[in-house]
């Protein structure tokens, strides 16, 4: 679904991805742990073309999408995208909210687009909150709106940028369980996350980042419990 090759990136003078190679296979999820500031946002971002790159190549379903003459729209329509917060608009009602893009983006029809918005919605028992604005919503459960409208397209990839850091602790739990559930609808996901034992339980894969480096990755078993390269040793004693 996603392949990365070679991605490099700096900010100014400061490298901040050094050379990235990373294939993402259907129905995958592989979680990118590491420390601040190890460029986990900004790999997201290249992905989703919010950053450009200096070197190297992001294919989509084998589509060159950093080819600078490529439909940007139409690329980032393939892919849906979660950041830490602020994803909702607090101007819009829930189901504006959700089907905003569907109707815009996508061009799927009102009627359409709120049917799909309203299935997703009591999917995730957020529906008798459709017309209701964001500020009604617990943090938990804006980020939950935010998942299934990054979703409601169908996105053939999905990006999950730390998705849970901004919640507290008792609300971490439902989005996890959303993440889950798209993993066993056979979603392939590139997410970041702080949850070690969200990372452990959901992903196929861990890659683990270090200043912009792909230092060490695998199944996340052998990764957690057996670091081979120090700076993910030193990383996990800090985070455990
Ligand atoms: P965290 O775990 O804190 O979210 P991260 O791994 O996501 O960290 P990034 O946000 O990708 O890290 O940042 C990597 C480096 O790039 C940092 O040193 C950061 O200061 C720098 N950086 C990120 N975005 C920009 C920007 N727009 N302009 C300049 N520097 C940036
Ligand atoms: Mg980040």
């Amino acid at each position: 679904v996603l392949e990365l090759r070679g991605i490099r990136k700096s900010f100014g003078h400061q490298p901040v991805l050094r050379g990235i190679d990373l294939t993402l296979h259907p129905h995958e999820v592989i979680a990118v742990i590491g420390a601040s500031g190890s460029g986990k946002s900004t790999l997201l971002k290249t992905v989703n073309l919010l950053e450009g790159i200096d070197d190297g190549q992001i294919l989509v379903k084998g589509d060159d999408i950093s080819d600078p003459r490529i439909d940007v729209d139409a690329a980032r329509a393939k892919i849906g995208v979660v950041f830490q917060q602020f994803n909702l608009f607090p101007h819009l009602s829930v189901i504006d909210n959700v089907t905003l893009a569907l109707r815009k983006v996508h061009g799927v029809p009102r009627a359409e687009a709120e049917e799909t918005g309203h299935r997703l919605l009591e999917r995730i028992g957020l529906g008798q909150f459709a017309t209701a604005y964001p500020d009604r919503l617990s943090g938990g459960q804006q980020q939950r709106v935010a998942i299934v409208r990054a979703i409601a397209h169908t996105p053939e990839l999905i990006l999950l940028d730390e998705v849970t850091s901004a919640l507290d602790p008792q609300l971490v739990g439902e989005v996890l369980d959303l993440v889950t559930e798209l993993k066993e609808q056979g979603a392939t996901i590139l997410m970041t996350t702080h949850e070690m034992s969200f990372a452990r339980h959901v992903a196929d894969r861990i890659v683990f980042l270090h200043r912009g480096e792909i230092v060490e990755q695998g199944a996340p078993a052998d990764l957690l419990d057996s670091p081979q390269h120090p700076a993910l040793q030193e990383f996990l004693a800090r985070v455990a």
